[in-house]
């Protein structure tokens, strides 16, 4: 086995890959971008070599750098993880001149499969079912409207060289083809730098089954079962499972055996995936399945493969690379549950899931997993982190599994409902949808049932005036300086010290909300909204909620309502004159404490350095008086949580 390896990648992949290097023993050396220097992959590896500035053109994608810092750290072996060079035979190729091994298949498998056109042909030969279309070199339009004519509509038009669902049109008409093949050609052009195409019959209730192999460098081949794909948006895949919903032993033994034959086909080592359009127009049939396209690279979704078959392909894939035999045999490899993967992004799906930046002021998974189940979540961000625009806005994918299709799907609602993220707009609401919606959940799945439901799924019912009345009373600040973070809980002996009715302006989209809180005597707050909402409301349950700079996000099931508050510094203020307990004034970690629980300080005394925004902040006592808790050293904070908390009596 390496002793040390190189990860050329960042976000989730490396993370991922690490966290199983270090499992194994293997050393890791990260590579960054100016971008990603306070990156979690850089803090979680053990070295950590600068490669460039942010655009990918100047470091992810810099074979040269990275074959450099590999050599520069001593390290063996390049991990790719996926996307930037991880297909790129010429990559391998520099990998390889260097005295170094490429975690991956040949470069020459990776160019028999990197082409769609020269891979179904080469497909074609092996005897593996390719899907029916013209897959040649003459690019001629007159041509290709004849072939389309011939194939016969619908049709697709796809770029030989694509990825990520860039470059394909769906034709519907012949009098379309022609305005239909410019656009994806001159996408195509941009994205790839290639821009001849293939066309391909339109499969009718088309769903995406792809199958997960593996080779090993002594001609061994297994497959790990299938995946289904088939929720997806713009041909990109937003939830994934395994096994494929209404799976036939008779499908499967094709499409497995089709898939190994292919994999052999191409002397391949390391873990690919065989990608399957299926016609499902009348029920998933043995002899309408065909092969689109190989992915000679670790896949996005392989954790759903791992959680249903009990393996570590990343391990696989270290221990293949080293030279090892494949880690078990096709018997030796069984199903056991079903297992969903939701990606959370940072995107707008009601305006067409357009990619979002933004800080992520508040990050919360779920601690466990719901009752039954099992979950990983697999994430390269922590609070306070930037989902910036150089890259894939992926904050983390979401995993369950269970012991049936039924009750992953519901621990993956669960899960959903449960997680908290805050400061930037993300798709938890939309996979939340998806995960409810009657067809999925019968899965009676294809590739058009997001576009044919999408109204529904993105649609995000206006916020309840508890919700509403909620951010009112965390905006207010009333009762934010009350002995615990939380302003619901019994404030007995409080109301003496604070003005108890304000008056507090929200925005939610373009609503502006007035509101006036109160604190009643019994120590429960009242909160009255103005029109549209035009209640009062009497607060007992304390909602989920994330306060950041500006802005207040309540949180219900899967939805974050994210309100704006005007005016924020003045807050601030507030917080850091308050009397009884210090809040973090930003997202930050802290760095060190000086102050310990049951201590007597004086007013001044610094109590801890909290480091934010790569700065130092000191937090003093306000006054003097006695600590009943203080915040460890190391903890990740948002801003607004406690930090230190005095003893009732220091001013009682
Ligand atoms: P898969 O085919 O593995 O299911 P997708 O097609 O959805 O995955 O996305 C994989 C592709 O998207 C990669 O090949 C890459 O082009 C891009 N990509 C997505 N996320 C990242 C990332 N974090 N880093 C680099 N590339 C990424
Ligand atoms: P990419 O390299 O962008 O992943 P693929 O060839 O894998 O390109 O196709 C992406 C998606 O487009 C598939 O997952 C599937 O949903 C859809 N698709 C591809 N080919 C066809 C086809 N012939 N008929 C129907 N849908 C297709
Ligand atoms: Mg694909």
């Amino acid at each position: 086995m390496f002793a040390k390896i190189l990860i050329a990648n960042r976000g989730e992949i490396a993370c991922r890959v690490i966290r199983t290097a270090r499992r194994m023993g293997v050393r890791t050396v990260a590579v960054y971008s100016d971008a990603d220097a306070g990156a979690l992959h850089v803090e979680m590896a053990d070295e950590a070599v600068h490669i460039g500035l942010s655009p990918v053109g100047e470091s992810y994608l810099r074979g040269d750098k990275i074959v450099a810092a590999a050599l520069a750290t001593g390290a063996e072996a390049i991990h790719p993880g996926y996307g930037f060079l991880s297909e790129n035979p010429d990559f391998v190729d520099q990998v390889t001149a260097a005295g170094l091994v490429f975690i991956g298949p040949s470069a020459a498998s990776i160019r028999a499969m990197g082409l769609k056109d020269a891979a179904k042909r080469l497909m074609e030969k092996a005897g593996v079912p390719v899907v029916p279309g013209y897959h040649g070199e003459a690019q001629e339009i007159v041509l290709l409207a004849s072939k389309a004519r011939e194939i016969g509509y619908p049709v697709l038009i796809k770029a030989r060289a694509g990825g990520g669902g860039k470059g394909m049109r769906r034709v519907e008409h012949p009098d379309d083809f022609s305005e239909a093949l410019s656009g994806a050609r001159r996408e195509a052009k941009a994205a790839f730098g290639d821009d001849r195409v293939l066309v391909e019959k339109y499969v009718d209730k088309p769903r995406h089954i792809e199958v997960q192999v593996f080779g090993d460098i002594f001609g061994n081949v297994v497959h790990l079962y299938e995946r289904d794909c088939s929720a997806q948006r713009r041909h990109q895949k937003v939830i994934e499972e395994a096994p494929a919903p209404g799976m036939t032993p008779a499908l499967r033994k094709a499409m497995t055996e089709a898939a190994v034959k292919a994999a052999k086909a191409i002397d391949y080592s390391g873990a690919g995936t065989i990608e399957f359009i299926v016609d499902a127009s009348q029920g998933l049939k043995a002899d309408r399945f065909w092969f689109m396209e190989m992915n000679t690279r670790l896949q996005v979704e392989h954790p759903v493969t791992e959680m249903v078959t009990g393996t570590d392909l990343v391990e696989w894939q270290l221990r293949v690379a080293s030279g090892e035999k494949l880690p078990k045999t096709q018997s030796e490899i069984a199903l056991s549950g079903h297992a969903f993967e939701a990606r959370i992004y940072a995107e707008d799906a009601a305006k067409g899931f357009l990619p979002a930046t933004g800080t992520l002021h508040h990050l919360k998974f779920p601690d466990t997993a719901p009752e039954g189940a099992s979950m990983r979540i697999e994430t390269g961000v922590r609070t306070g982190d930037a989902i910036s625009p150089f890259y894939d806005p992926m904050i983390a994918k979401l995993v369950v599994h269970g012991k049936t299709r039924q009750a992953a799907l519901e621990a993956l609602g669960i899960s959903l409902s449960q997680t908290e993220i805050a400061g930037s707009t993300v798709n938890t609401a939309f996979l939340a949808a998806l995960a409810a919606d009657a067809d999925f959940s019968a899965g009676d799945i294809d590739t058009g049932l997001i576009g044919r439901h999408q109204q529904a799924l993105t649609a995000v019912p206006p916020p309840s005036s508890e919700i509403v009345a909620a951010a009112a009373l965390a905006a207010s600040g009333v009762g934010a300086h009350a002995p615990t973070r939380d302003p619901w809980s019994s404030l007995a002996g409080y109301a003496h010290f604070h003005a108890m009715a304000r008056r507090t302006r929200l925005r939610y989209g373009e609503d502006d909300i007035l509101a006036l809180v109160s604190m009643r005597p019994d120590g429960r707050f009242q909160v009255a909204l103005d029109a549209p909402y035009d209640s009062a409301l009497d607060l007992r349950a304390a909602p989920r909620l994330a306060r950041w700079p500006g802005h207040v996000t309540v949180f219900s099931g899967a939805v974050g309502y994210s309100f704006a508050v005007p005016d924020p510094l003045a807050r601030a203020d507030e917080i850091a004159a308050g009397a009884d307990s210090l809040r973090a004034p930003m997202p930050g970690l802290v760095k060190l404490v000086r102050a310990a629980k049951g201590e007597t300080v004086i007013k001044g005394q610094p109590l801890l350095i909290l480091e934010a925004m790569k700065m130092e902040h000191t937090i003093s006592a306000t006054h003097d008086g006695t600590i009943a808790e203080i915040a460890t050293e190391g903890a990740q904070v948002t801003d607004g949580t406690v930090l230190v908390r005095f003893a009732e009596e220091a001013h009682g």
